[in-house]
């Protein structure tokens, strides 16, 4: 087909050909004032295409269809892809301002497109007569992918249905931005600027990143503690201040609870309530049904049975290690009952106690560039990839890009890895893609990033990871893999564009390969001696890969539950999100003493975009598939076995989208998983702490 073009603008250098090394964006020239011009001409454009294959005169073929869909809207594609790494990653008051504006506008084409009648017609047309077309296990892939995506978008449905569909899906969008931005906001508002003498407890590394956070917010000479998980997390583990862990705590859980123009709790009732609107309007009876249809648990029953497994076992952990922490309070003379802010405190210095190891001692050890070596180790010793620094420009000064080539030395991604805190980003981890892996327009090769949030260190320290960090690490670089091995024709197919109980899967089971003795060994180096992890406390800090994990896997799971219920709802005019939380969390009878790891006000995967909304518990139904997968490694008693590798670069960090998850699960492992190895895993096979 002919590409049709509006006028092109040639001064703006977001729609102007990217003449930098590897395609990469101008970042430098690009200035906020230009996105929604650029937005405005590639949306333009993309309707144009969209129209052009709608409106085809002659009878639909794979080609004039569906193949045509997949070449078009690639201006959409790079601008949306350039702004919303901005939006994430180096953000301010002008992006923001553009990120409101943008995201009804992108919503509202997202609804065209799929509530485009004569394109559905088309796709139905050709569904219909899939088995005659000819077509390749891909295309057909393809083809099923685009009748069930305009299926579950209401293509089938009536007219004022589809209205009403849009105008939901765009208020949804106008809502998820706002729910980010005020988390941010309440985010960037707090700090507790604390003097020297209040920093009790806490070690050399949290107190250089204090100092650090403060000079950054402007006080010289003080320390800051703030709410990024990284600086509080620290500061709750190591501070001996009971007041200022309180403070601390209490600031972190009502991000997104305060009242004023941040509080969130409105716009989760609306959300919630537009949602099982939705859900309605195409034939399901609540969100959770209509969610999981499309995913690999296909049933609400089926998420929260496994959810239901392992909630009774981790409760009951749980308790055990809040007696332990109490009994240690009550040792040292304390007469108080422990709070959700003495929690990991006390933890820290039971794990101390127990196998003589502390945070302060182990996280010299963990250095944040030989964590990245090790990280590119691992992908070298199973997929043979060598990552080298190349120095083009990127959006910030602290993002790093490196050029990523295979065994035989051919060009594969690149890749950019960006992983200090700053105020400009959003909290959290996350990988995210400038271009994505496909075929039909040429060998298109990725690029993709790691974005974090780790603490920068003063001028002159080395980065140092808590081992939590550094697992962090290899989760966002386990997606990242994903984005940068896939190898399919279709940009429909590429990557992560799997179901979200999948897509945790390659990152989760990357997190195994930072406790091999290889990785290990080689790479835990200490910053001031470059001297190996001594093996005692190699063995000693393995040794407490199941301590905790009571406490860590109830924070987790009530937050899968409670997401699986608040979108199980059939009704939910008038609601209360607070209330609901707390009513909720009394059903599964929570222990008192554990906060869930996100509560409702700022819990982000659900309401900020949605991605993970009815899809919480998809990181346990990975667990599931990581931790049987990773045994696929030890039962050949190598943890880069070839042959096991080849298989999973084949059938899953490969294989993008190509076959029905449980489908390429049995692929790779010759069956379904079971449990049992992630109970294993985590510890949970018998109570004891
Ligand atoms: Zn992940």
């Amino acid at each position: 087909m002919t590409r049709p073009h509006t006028s092109t603008d040639t001064q703006n250098p977001l729609l102007a050909d990217w003449k930098a090394a590897f395609g990469l964006p101008p970042f430098g020239a690009v200035k906020p004032e230009q996105f929604r011009p650029a937005f405005d001409q590639a949306l333009a454009n993309h309707r144009a295409e969209i129209d052009a294959v709608a409106g085809n005169a002659a009878s639909a073929t794979f080609d004039n269809t569906i193949a045509a869909l997949e070449r078009s809207g690639r201006e959409l594609d790079r601008v949306s892809n350039v702004f919303f790494v901005l939006a994430g990653a180096n953000t301010g008051d002008d992006i923001e301002a553009v990120e409101r504006e943008i995201s009804p506008l992108l919503a509202r084409h997202n609804n065209a497109f799929y509530l485009n009648r004569a394109l559905y017609a088309r796709i139905a047309d050709l569904y219909r007569r899939k088995d005659a077309l000819g077509l390749d296990a891909e295309q057909a892939r393809v083809l099923e992918r685009y009748h069930t995506r305009f299926v579950r978008a209401g293509g089938a449905l009536d007219k004022p249905a589809q209205d009403r569909l849009a105008a939901i899906n765009e208020r949804l969008a106008t809502l998820g931005t706002q729910f980010g931005q005020n988390v941010l906001a309440d985010e960037k508002a707090y700090a507790l600027i604390l003097e020297e003498g209040d920093l009790a407890g806490l070690p050399a590394f949290a107190r250089a990143a204090a100092r650090a956070a403060a000079e950054e917010r402007g006080h010289q000479g003080k320390y800051a503690i703030t709410l990024a998980r990284s600086s509080c997390e620290t500061f709750l583990q190591f501070s001996a201040r009971r007041d200022l862990r309180e403070k601390v705590f209490q600031a972190w859980i009502k991000r997104g609870e305060n009242g004023g123009a941040t509080d969130n709790r409105a716009l989760i009732a609306e959300m919630v309530a537009l949602r099982a609107e939705r859900a309605r309007l195409l034939g399901f009876d609540t969100f959770a049904d209509y969610r999981l249809d499309d995913q690999m648990a296909k049933t609400p029953a089926n998420a929260r049975k496994l959810l239901d497994d392992v909630w009774g076992r981790a409760r009951a952990k749980a308790q055990v290690e809040r007696d332990a922490l109490q009994k240690m309070i009550a040792d040292e003379g304390g007469n108080f009952p422990l709070a959700p802010w003495d929690w990991r405190f006390y933890a820290e210095k039971l794990r101390k106690a127990k196998y003589d190891l502390d945070e302060a001692e182990i996280k010299p050890y963990f250095q944040l560039d030989k964590m990245v070596e090790a990280a590119f180790e691992t992908a070298r010793l199973l997929f043979g990839l060598t990552f080298t620094p190349v120095d083009v420009p990127l959006y910030h000064p602290d993002a790093r890009a490196y050029e990523v080539k295979d065994a035989a030395g051919r060009h594969v991604a690149l890749f950019i890895g960006d992983y200090f805190a700053r105020t400009s980003k959003h909290s959290g981890a996350w990988m995210t893609s400038l271009r994505d892996q496909e075929k039909l327009s040429g060998n298109v090769t990725p690029i993709v990033l790691n974005v974090c949030n780790f603490s920068k260190p003063a001028a002159g320290e080395p980065a140092l990871l808590s081992f939590d960090e550094a697992r962090t690490l290899f989760h966002e670089f386990g997606h990242a893999l994903h984005g940068m091995l896939s190898n399919v024709t279709y940009p429909l197919l590429a990557g992560t564009a799997v179901p979200s109980d999948f897509v945790e899967l390659p990152s989760q089971l990357y997190e195994h390969w930072l406790e091999v003795p290889e990785i290990l060994e080689k790479y835990a180096r200490h910053a001031k001696t470059g001297a190996p992890m001594p093996k005692a406390l190699l063995d000693r800090l393995l040794a407490t890969r199941t301590y905790g994990q009571g406490f860590a896997t109830v924070e987790y799971t009530a937050c899968a539950l409670v997401d699986l219920d608040l979108h199980g709802l059939k009704k939910s005019d008038q609601l209360d999100v607070t209330d609901f939380e707390k009513r909720d969390l009394e059903r599964i009878d929570m222990p008192p003493e554990i906060v869930m790891r996100h509560r409702l006000p700022h819990f982000q995967h659900l309401f900020s975009g949605g991605g993970y909304a009815a899809g919480y518990y998809s990181y346990m139904w990975s667990e599931v598939l990581d931790a049987d997968a990773f045994e696929a490694f030890e039962e050949t008693g190598n943890s880069f076995d070839p042959a096991t590798a080849k298989r999973l670069r084949d059938y899953i960090y490969g294989a993008g989208n190509l076959r029905e998850p449980a489908e390429a699960y049995k692929a790779f492992r010759g069956r379904l998983p079971t449990v049992d190895a992630l109970l294993k895993k985590r510890g949970l096979t018998d109570a004891a702490a």
